[in-house]
């Protein structure tokens, strides 16, 4: 990017920030990554949609992020600009109901107010970080309940900045998976939850948050699970730990003596070595059951191809 590029970026930015070169690592839950070449929080709507138009008319690549929490950014970091919506668009509606939230809400938030409101649906999400946006992209799912059940529509903005409304029935949502354009930007989105006892919902949280806590290392760094599981009753973490790799080092990065398939920095692993975890797994999953496994988390600023020698790049 240019000088006169720069410029134009941050000449008009004036409620939100624009900063050049900004570790990415301050804001995944990996604590991993390289530099945003320009990273930008925005203000409003507006300067989102601003910020995208002059993008696609200097044909800069953009890349949204939420709360990076199921996101691996390489070493070198991310070229062009990366929006980053955790904690911008936040607005938050309840009314009987129907709830309103902004994509940059966190979905704690949402889980928290539905169990204040007496709302039963998201208690399965409790303990899932990450924004709504990002919650609805990867369409987060947890203890059988997943947050597409209950959504009613949602407002984006397309690449060139044009606002679009989906109703639910113009999506598809499958297992970690939504027909959302890669390029457009998640604003808002309004979701229905049935009334529920309070008590009982808290209950079902407590209970939820137990088992979490029992089975995945949640006091380490890491991005959730890695791989998607091959089928509903073949957890890639179980293909994991049966290959013998829970425990394997790389640097820094662990494959966790907890969880077969969470991946976890232990201070100061870099993205190299978390994905040369990744690779072995792949490789030894493939090799031992046949299986290949697929990639959940997203990975940012890596070379086109550079999966391919474990078959990850599909
Ligand atoms: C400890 C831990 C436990 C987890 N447990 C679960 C679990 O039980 N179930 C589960 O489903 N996930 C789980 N995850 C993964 C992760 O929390 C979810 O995928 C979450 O929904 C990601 O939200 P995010 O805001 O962090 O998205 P990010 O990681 O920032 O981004 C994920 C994807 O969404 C896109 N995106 C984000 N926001 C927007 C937006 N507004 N518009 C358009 N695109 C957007 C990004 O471009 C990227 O492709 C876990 C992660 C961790 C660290």
């Amino acid at each position: 990017m240019d000088r006169r590029q720069q410029k134009a970026i941050s000449d008009w930015v004036s409620k939100g920030q624009v900063l050049f070169e900004e570790p990415l690592s301050r804001y995944t839950s990996y604590g991993i990554g390289g530099p945003a070449e320009v990273f930008f929080q925005l203000g409003d709507r507006d300067e989102l949609a601003h910020m995208l138009k002059l993008a696609s008319r200097e044909t800069i690549p953009v890349t949204i992020i939420g709360s990076g929490s199921n996101c691996l950014v390489s070493d070198t970091g991310v070229p062009g600009i990366v929006i980053s919506l955790a904690g911008r668009l936040n607005s938050f509606h309840i009314e009987g109901g129907r709830v309103t939230a902004g994509a940059g809400i966190a979905l704690g938030y949402l889980v928290r107010q539905c169990l204040q409101a007496g709302l039963a649906g998201v208690e399965t999400l409790v303990g899932v970080p990450g924004t709504i946006g990002g919650a609805l992209v990867m369409n987060a799912r947890a203890f059988g309940g997943e947050i597409s059940t209950y959504l009613d529509r949602v407002r984006t903005l397309t690449s060139d900045g044009k606002e679009q409304v989906y109703r639910r029935e113009d999506l598809q949502f499958g297992y970690r998976s939504s027909s959302f354009h890669p390029d457009e930007i998640i604003l808002e989105a309004e979701f229905h939850f049935e009334a529920g006892s309070p008590e009982a919902i808290a209950d079902l949280q407590k209970r939820f948050l137990s088992e979490r806590k029992a089975r995945q290392p949640l006091n380490q760094q890491s991005a959730g699970s890695v791989f998607k599981n091959p089928a509903p009753d073949v957890a890639a973490g179980m293909l994991i730990d049966k290959a013998g790799l829970k425990g394997t080092r790389r640097g820094d990065a662990e494959i966790s003596t907890r969880h077969g398939n969470f991946f976890i920095n232990r201070g100061n692993a870099t993205a190299e070595d978390i994905a040369f975890l990744i690779k072995l797994a792949a490789r030894a999953v493939k090799q031992q059951f046949g299986t290949q496994l697929d990639l959940e988390v997203k990975t940012l600023g890596f070379q086109p191809g550079y999966w391919n020698d474990a078959g990850l790049d599909r």
